[in-house]
Protein backbone atom coordinates (compact mmCIF):
# COMPACT_ATOMS: atom_id res chain seq x y z
CA UNK A 1 0.00 0.00 0.00
CA UNK A 2 1.09 3.70 -0.85
CA UNK A 3 2.39 5.83 2.21
CA UNK A 4 0.84 8.84 1.42
CA UNK A 5 3.07 12.03 2.10
CA UNK A 6 2.04 15.63 2.46
CA UNK A 7 4.15 18.04 -0.03
CA UNK A 8 4.32 21.57 0.34
CA UNK A 9 6.15 22.67 -2.88
CA UNK A 10 6.29 26.71 -1.00
CA UNK A 11 7.61 29.70 -2.32
CA UNK A 12 10.20 30.99 -4.62
CA UNK A 13 12.18 28.34 -6.33
CA UNK A 14 10.07 26.06 -3.84
CA UNK A 15 7.94 24.56 -6.93
CA UNK A 16 11.11 24.05 -8.75
CA UNK A 17 13.40 22.23 -6.09
CA UNK A 18 10.42 20.31 -4.83
CA UNK A 19 9.35 18.60 -8.43
CA UNK A 20 12.87 17.91 -8.99
CA UNK A 21 12.95 15.80 -5.54
CA UNK A 22 9.80 14.17 -5.87
CA UNK A 23 11.20 13.43 -9.55
CA UNK A 24 13.97 12.04 -7.75
CA UNK A 25 12.51 10.23 -5.09
CA UNK A 26 10.02 8.51 -7.52
CA UNK A 27 13.07 7.29 -9.23
CA UNK A 28 13.62 5.27 -6.65
CA UNK A 29 10.48 3.22 -6.69
CA UNK A 30 9.23 4.00 -3.69
CA UNK A 31 5.21 4.05 -3.67
CA UNK A 32 4.39 7.43 -2.33
CA UNK A 33 1.11 8.80 -2.90
CA UNK A 34 2.03 12.71 -2.76
CA UNK A 35 -0.99 14.67 -0.78
CA UNK A 36 -0.31 18.59 -2.67
CA UNK A 37 -0.95 21.31 0.06
CA UNK A 38 -0.37 24.95 0.08
CA UNK A 39 1.77 27.01 2.40
CA UNK A 40 3.90 30.45 2.92
CA UNK A 41 3.46 33.33 0.78
CA UNK A 42 1.97 31.79 -2.35
CA UNK A 43 -1.04 30.21 0.07
CA UNK A 44 -2.41 33.99 1.34
CA UNK A 45 -4.34 34.25 -1.98
CA UNK A 46 -6.44 31.50 -2.08
CA UNK A 47 -6.83 30.46 1.39
CA UNK A 48 -6.25 33.81 3.40
CA UNK A 49 -4.16 32.80 5.62
CA UNK A 50 0.03 31.40 4.71
CA UNK A 51 -1.07 28.27 6.94
CA UNK A 52 -4.10 26.89 6.13
CA UNK A 53 -6.00 24.60 8.47
CA UNK A 54 -6.16 22.10 5.28
CA UNK A 55 -2.39 21.99 5.03
CA UNK A 56 -2.68 21.19 9.00
CA UNK A 57 -5.28 18.39 8.57
CA UNK A 58 -3.10 16.45 6.02
CA UNK A 59 -0.38 16.37 8.35
CA UNK A 60 -1.70 15.37 11.32
CA UNK A 61 -3.31 12.59 8.59
CA UNK A 62 -0.36 11.60 7.17
CA UNK A 63 2.67 12.50 9.41
CA UNK A 64 5.27 12.69 7.27
CA UNK A 65 5.56 15.70 5.19
CA UNK A 66 8.27 17.13 2.38
CA UNK A 67 8.71 20.82 1.82
CA UNK A 68 10.05 23.41 -0.12
CA UNK A 69 10.65 26.92 1.37
CA UNK A 70 8.61 29.45 2.65
CA UNK A 71 8.09 33.01 2.61
CA UNK A 72 7.05 34.69 5.60
CA UNK A 73 5.22 38.04 4.62
CA UNK A 74 6.85 40.65 6.14
CA UNK A 75 4.39 42.92 7.94
CA UNK A 76 0.57 41.59 8.33
CA UNK A 77 1.24 40.38 12.06
CA UNK A 78 2.10 36.95 10.17
CA UNK A 79 4.32 34.85 12.59
CA UNK A 80 6.80 32.58 11.05
CA UNK A 81 4.98 29.57 9.16
CA UNK A 82 7.98 27.47 9.50
CA UNK A 83 7.82 28.06 13.71
CA UNK A 84 4.06 27.84 13.70
CA UNK A 85 4.85 24.36 11.97
CA UNK A 86 7.09 23.08 14.58
CA UNK A 87 5.11 23.99 17.71
CA UNK A 88 1.80 22.89 16.07
CA UNK A 89 3.39 19.53 15.99
CA UNK A 90 5.48 19.47 18.74
CA UNK A 91 8.45 19.00 16.36
CA UNK A 92 10.93 19.02 18.91
CA UNK A 93 14.56 17.63 16.82
CA UNK A 94 16.01 19.23 14.27
CA UNK A 95 18.54 17.16 12.79
CA UNK A 96 20.98 18.37 9.85
CA UNK A 97 23.69 16.15 8.43
CA UNK A 98 26.80 17.32 7.17
CA UNK A 99 28.97 15.63 4.88
CA UNK A 100 31.72 16.77 1.77
CA UNK A 101 31.09 15.99 -1.61
CA UNK A 102 34.00 14.46 -3.67
CA UNK A 103 33.91 16.97 -6.79
CA UNK A 104 33.63 20.54 -4.94
CA UNK A 105 36.12 22.55 -3.41
CA UNK A 106 35.61 22.16 0.16
CA UNK A 107 38.07 22.90 3.15
CA UNK A 108 38.19 19.62 4.45
CA UNK A 109 37.79 16.22 2.98
CA UNK A 110 35.54 14.03 5.03
CA UNK A 111 33.46 16.27 7.03
CA UNK A 112 30.69 13.45 8.29
CA UNK A 113 28.87 14.49 10.69
CA UNK A 114 25.22 15.28 12.38
CA UNK A 115 23.91 18.28 14.26
CA UNK A 116 21.20 16.90 16.55
CA UNK A 117 19.35 20.64 17.45
CA UNK A 118 16.31 20.93 20.30
CA UNK A 119 13.95 23.24 18.54
CA UNK A 120 11.25 24.14 20.80
CA UNK A 121 13.36 25.70 23.91
CA UNK A 122 16.00 27.75 25.22
CA UNK A 123 16.46 30.97 24.28
CA UNK A 124 13.94 30.48 21.45
CA UNK A 125 11.09 30.31 23.58
CA UNK A 126 9.50 33.36 22.68
CA UNK A 127 9.36 34.89 26.29
CA UNK A 128 10.57 38.12 26.12
CA UNK A 129 9.81 42.16 26.93
CA UNK A 130 10.86 45.39 27.39
CA UNK A 131 11.34 46.73 30.67
CA UNK A 132 9.75 49.74 30.00
CA UNK A 133 8.15 51.48 27.37
CA UNK A 134 11.44 53.98 26.92
CA UNK A 135 13.07 50.24 25.66
CA UNK A 136 15.95 51.24 28.13
CA UNK A 137 16.20 47.65 28.36
CA UNK A 138 14.98 43.92 27.68
CA UNK A 139 14.64 40.87 28.69
CA UNK A 140 14.60 37.45 27.49
CA UNK A 141 13.90 34.06 29.47
CA UNK A 142 15.09 30.52 28.35
CA UNK A 143 13.97 27.50 29.29
CA UNK A 144 15.68 24.41 29.85
CA UNK A 145 13.08 21.58 30.98
CA UNK A 146 14.35 18.04 32.32
CA UNK A 147 11.76 16.43 29.70
CA UNK A 148 12.93 18.68 27.02
CA UNK A 149 15.99 18.14 27.18
CA UNK A 150 15.76 14.25 28.24
CA UNK A 151 13.58 13.58 25.14
CA UNK A 152 16.34 15.40 22.59
CA UNK A 153 19.72 13.82 24.47
CA UNK A 154 18.26 10.55 24.16
CA UNK A 155 17.02 11.54 20.26
CA UNK A 156 20.52 11.97 19.77
CA UNK A 157 21.50 8.49 21.40
CA UNK A 158 18.97 6.41 19.55
CA UNK A 159 20.27 8.09 16.27
CA UNK A 160 23.68 7.45 16.75
CA UNK A 161 22.85 3.83 17.41
CA UNK A 162 20.51 3.74 14.07
CA UNK A 163 23.16 5.46 12.07
CA UNK A 164 25.90 3.02 13.06
CA UNK A 165 27.60 6.27 14.78
CA UNK A 166 30.43 6.18 17.50
CA UNK A 167 30.32 9.43 19.40
CA UNK A 168 27.81 11.51 20.84
CA UNK A 169 29.29 15.26 22.03
CA UNK A 170 26.66 17.12 23.87
CA UNK A 171 27.68 21.08 23.48
CA UNK A 172 26.96 23.40 26.20
CA UNK A 173 27.74 26.71 28.08
CA UNK A 174 27.78 25.22 31.88
CA UNK A 175 30.81 27.15 33.09
CA UNK A 176 28.49 30.67 32.54
CA UNK A 177 24.77 29.51 32.34
CA UNK A 178 25.26 26.92 34.85
CA UNK A 179 21.26 26.27 35.64
CA UNK A 180 20.07 26.24 31.83
CA UNK A 181 22.81 24.97 30.23
CA UNK A 182 24.12 22.76 33.55
CA UNK A 183 21.05 21.10 33.32
CA UNK A 184 21.08 20.14 29.72
CA UNK A 185 24.95 18.91 30.44
CA UNK A 186 23.47 16.76 33.47
CA UNK A 187 20.78 15.24 32.32
CA UNK A 188 23.23 14.49 29.34
CA UNK A 189 25.71 12.85 31.21
CA UNK A 190 22.99 10.58 33.03
CA UNK A 191 21.66 9.40 29.31
CA UNK A 192 24.77 8.53 28.12
CA UNK A 193 25.38 5.93 30.99
CA UNK A 194 22.03 3.75 29.39
CA UNK A 195 24.50 3.97 25.48
CA UNK A 196 27.43 2.27 26.99
CA UNK A 197 28.14 1.27 23.13
CA UNK A 198 28.32 4.94 22.52
CA UNK A 199 31.05 7.36 23.37
CA UNK A 200 29.54 10.49 24.93
CA UNK A 201 31.82 13.50 25.67
CA UNK A 202 31.07 17.32 26.12
CA UNK A 203 32.37 20.68 25.24
CA UNK A 204 31.73 23.88 25.58
CA UNK A 205 29.83 26.02 22.09
CA UNK A 206 33.11 28.34 21.52
CA UNK A 207 35.56 25.98 22.01
CA UNK A 208 32.70 23.96 19.66
CA UNK A 209 33.03 26.35 17.14
CA UNK A 210 36.46 26.82 16.95
CA UNK A 211 37.32 22.95 17.14
CA UNK A 212 34.86 22.49 14.01
CA UNK A 213 36.76 25.04 11.74
CA UNK A 214 39.88 23.64 12.55
CA UNK A 215 38.96 19.36 12.62
CA UNK A 216 35.45 18.81 11.82
CA UNK A 217 36.23 15.34 11.50
CA UNK A 218 36.50 14.97 15.32
CA UNK A 219 32.78 15.37 15.94
CA UNK A 220 30.52 12.56 14.80
CA UNK A 221 26.75 13.88 16.34
CA UNK A 222 26.33 16.81 18.08
CA UNK A 223 23.91 17.02 20.73
CA UNK A 224 22.55 20.84 22.29
CA UNK A 225 20.38 23.58 22.74
CA UNK A 226 18.00 25.41 20.61
CA UNK A 227 20.18 28.86 19.99
CA UNK A 228 23.67 26.95 19.52
CA UNK A 229 22.15 24.16 17.03
CA UNK A 230 21.16 26.89 15.04
CA UNK A 231 24.54 28.66 14.74
CA UNK A 232 26.49 25.76 14.63
CA UNK A 233 24.25 23.89 12.06
CA UNK A 234 24.94 26.51 9.71
CA UNK A 235 28.75 26.51 10.49
CA UNK A 236 28.62 22.70 9.54
CA UNK A 237 26.69 23.41 6.18
CA UNK A 238 29.02 26.25 5.53
CA UNK A 239 32.09 23.75 6.24
CA UNK A 240 30.13 21.15 3.14
CA UNK A 241 29.92 23.76 0.89
CA UNK A 242 26.66 26.02 1.86
CA UNK A 243 22.81 25.86 2.61
CA UNK A 244 21.98 25.10 -1.42
CA UNK A 245 23.53 21.37 -0.21
CA UNK A 246 21.98 20.52 3.27
CA UNK A 247 18.84 19.28 4.21
CA UNK A 248 17.38 18.92 7.38
CA UNK A 249 14.77 17.03 9.33
CA UNK A 250 12.30 18.35 12.31
CA UNK A 251 11.28 15.26 14.07
CA UNK A 252 8.31 14.99 16.60
CA UNK A 253 6.39 11.87 17.58
CA UNK A 254 3.41 13.14 15.88
CA UNK A 255 4.91 14.21 12.96
CA UNK A 256 8.36 14.74 10.60
CA UNK A 257 8.98 17.30 7.91
CA UNK A 258 11.66 17.28 5.75
CA UNK A 259 13.03 20.33 3.94
CA UNK A 260 16.04 22.42 2.23
CA UNK A 261 17.76 24.58 4.92
CA UNK A 262 17.94 27.31 2.28
CA UNK A 263 15.30 29.86 1.85
CA UNK A 264 13.06 30.41 -1.17
CA UNK A 265 16.23 32.17 -3.42
CA UNK A 266 13.57 35.19 -4.30
CA UNK A 267 16.91 36.25 -6.73
CA UNK A 268 16.72 32.91 -9.12
CA UNK A 269 13.70 31.99 -8.40
CA UNK A 270 11.99 31.03 -12.02
CA UNK A 271 15.04 30.64 -13.71
CA UNK A 272 15.16 26.88 -13.77
CA UNK A 273 18.77 26.95 -12.37
CA UNK A 274 18.15 26.54 -8.80
CA UNK A 275 20.28 23.79 -7.15
CA UNK A 276 17.39 20.80 -6.13
CA UNK A 277 19.93 18.66 -4.16
CA UNK A 278 19.22 19.66 -0.62
CA UNK A 279 15.27 19.20 -1.12
CA UNK A 280 16.53 15.31 -2.47
CA UNK A 281 18.05 14.99 0.09
CA UNK A 282 15.27 15.84 2.11
CA UNK A 283 13.72 13.09 0.36
CA UNK A 284 16.27 10.59 0.97
CA UNK A 285 16.00 11.47 4.82
CA UNK A 286 12.35 10.96 4.02
CA UNK A 287 12.71 6.90 3.03
CA UNK A 288 15.16 6.57 5.95
CA UNK A 289 12.13 7.78 7.72
CA UNK A 290 9.68 5.69 6.17
CA UNK A 291 11.77 2.83 6.90
CA UNK A 292 13.06 2.65 3.44
CA UNK A 293 16.70 3.30 4.16
CA UNK A 294 17.95 1.60 1.22
CA UNK A 295 16.40 3.79 -1.24
CA UNK A 296 17.56 6.92 0.40
CA UNK A 297 20.90 5.39 0.40
CA UNK A 298 20.54 4.90 -3.53
CA UNK A 299 19.12 8.62 -3.81
CA UNK A 300 22.23 10.29 -1.03
CA UNK A 301 24.50 8.24 -3.61
CA UNK A 302 23.05 9.01 -6.94
CA UNK A 303 23.33 13.29 -5.79
CA UNK A 304 27.73 12.28 -5.09
CA UNK A 305 27.93 10.27 -8.02
CA UNK A 306 26.47 13.04 -10.53
CA UNK A 307 28.09 15.84 -8.44
CA UNK A 308 31.83 14.08 -8.39
CA UNK A 309 31.18 13.77 -12.31
CA UNK A 310 30.76 17.08 -12.54
CA UNK A 311 28.22 17.37 -15.15
CA UNK A 312 25.19 19.54 -15.48
CA UNK A 313 25.90 21.17 -11.79
CA UNK A 314 23.88 23.97 -11.52
CA UNK A 315 25.41 27.29 -11.65
CA UNK A 316 26.16 27.88 -7.45
CA UNK A 317 28.37 24.88 -7.56
CA UNK A 318 30.32 25.92 -10.57
CA UNK A 319 28.59 24.50 -13.34
CA UNK A 320 26.30 25.23 -16.19
CA UNK A 321 23.41 23.07 -15.84
CA UNK A 322 19.50 23.28 -14.99
CA UNK A 323 17.61 22.61 -12.23
CA UNK A 324 16.05 20.04 -14.68
CA UNK A 325 18.97 18.69 -16.61
CA UNK A 326 20.88 18.19 -13.02
CA UNK A 327 17.95 16.42 -11.83
CA UNK A 328 17.54 14.02 -14.87
CA UNK A 329 21.67 13.15 -14.02
CA UNK A 330 20.79 12.04 -10.41
CA UNK A 331 16.93 10.34 -11.96
CA UNK A 332 19.59 8.14 -14.17
CA UNK A 333 22.37 7.40 -11.55
CA UNK A 334 19.26 6.36 -9.35
CA UNK A 335 17.90 4.38 -12.34
CA UNK A 336 21.46 3.08 -13.09
P1 LIG B 1 18.12 32.03 0.76
O1 LIG B 1 18.63 30.73 1.27
O2 LIG B 1 16.81 32.02 0.08
O3 LIG B 1 19.21 32.62 -0.29
C1 LIG B 1 20.54 32.96 0.05
C2 LIG B 1 21.43 32.87 -1.20
O4 LIG B 1 21.63 31.49 -1.53
C3 LIG B 1 20.81 33.51 -2.45
O5 LIG B 1 21.80 34.11 -3.22
C4 LIG B 1 20.21 32.34 -3.20
O6 LIG B 1 20.13 32.52 -4.60
C5 LIG B 1 21.16 31.20 -2.83
N1 LIG B 1 20.47 29.89 -2.80
C6 LIG B 1 19.65 29.43 -1.82
N2 LIG B 1 19.19 28.22 -2.16
C7 LIG B 1 19.72 27.92 -3.37
C8 LIG B 1 19.60 26.80 -4.23
N3 LIG B 1 18.84 25.72 -3.93
N4 LIG B 1 20.27 26.82 -5.42
C9 LIG B 1 21.04 27.87 -5.74
N5 LIG B 1 21.20 28.95 -4.95
C10 LIG B 1 20.54 28.98 -3.78
O7 LIG B 1 18.14 33.04 1.99
P2 LIG B 1 17.49 34.50 2.12
O8 LIG B 1 17.69 35.26 0.84
O9 LIG B 1 18.03 35.03 3.38
O10 LIG B 1 15.95 34.24 2.36
C11 LIG B 1 14.97 34.40 1.34
C12 LIG B 1 13.59 34.04 1.91
O11 LIG B 1 13.55 32.66 2.32
C13 LIG B 1 13.13 34.85 3.13
O12 LIG B 1 11.76 35.15 2.96
C14 LIG B 1 13.29 33.87 4.29
O13 LIG B 1 12.38 34.14 5.33
C15 LIG B 1 12.97 32.57 3.62
N6 LIG B 1 13.58 31.38 4.28
C16 LIG B 1 12.82 30.28 4.40
C17 LIG B 1 13.37 29.12 4.97
C18 LIG B 1 12.50 27.89 5.08
O14 LIG B 1 11.35 27.91 4.67
N7 LIG B 1 13.01 26.80 5.63
C19 LIG B 1 14.70 29.10 5.39
C20 LIG B 1 15.46 30.26 5.23
C21 LIG B 1 14.91 31.40 4.67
Amino acid sequence: MSTKVTLIKGDGIGPEVVDAAVRAVEATGADISWEPCDAGAGAIPKHGAPLPEATLASIRATRLCLKGPLATPIGGGYRSVNVALRQEFDLYANLRPARTYQGLPNRYEKVDLYVVRENTQGEYSGIEHYIDPTKSAAEAISIITRHGSDRIIRFAFEHARAAGRKMVTLVHKANILKMTSGLFLDIGREIARAYPDIQFNDIIVDNCAMQLVRDPSRFDVIVTTNLFGDILSDLTAGLVGGLGLVAGANIGESAAIFEAVHGTAPDIAGKGIANPTAVILAGAMLLDRMGQRDRGQRLENAIRKVIADGKDLTPDIGGKGTTASFTDRVVAAVKS
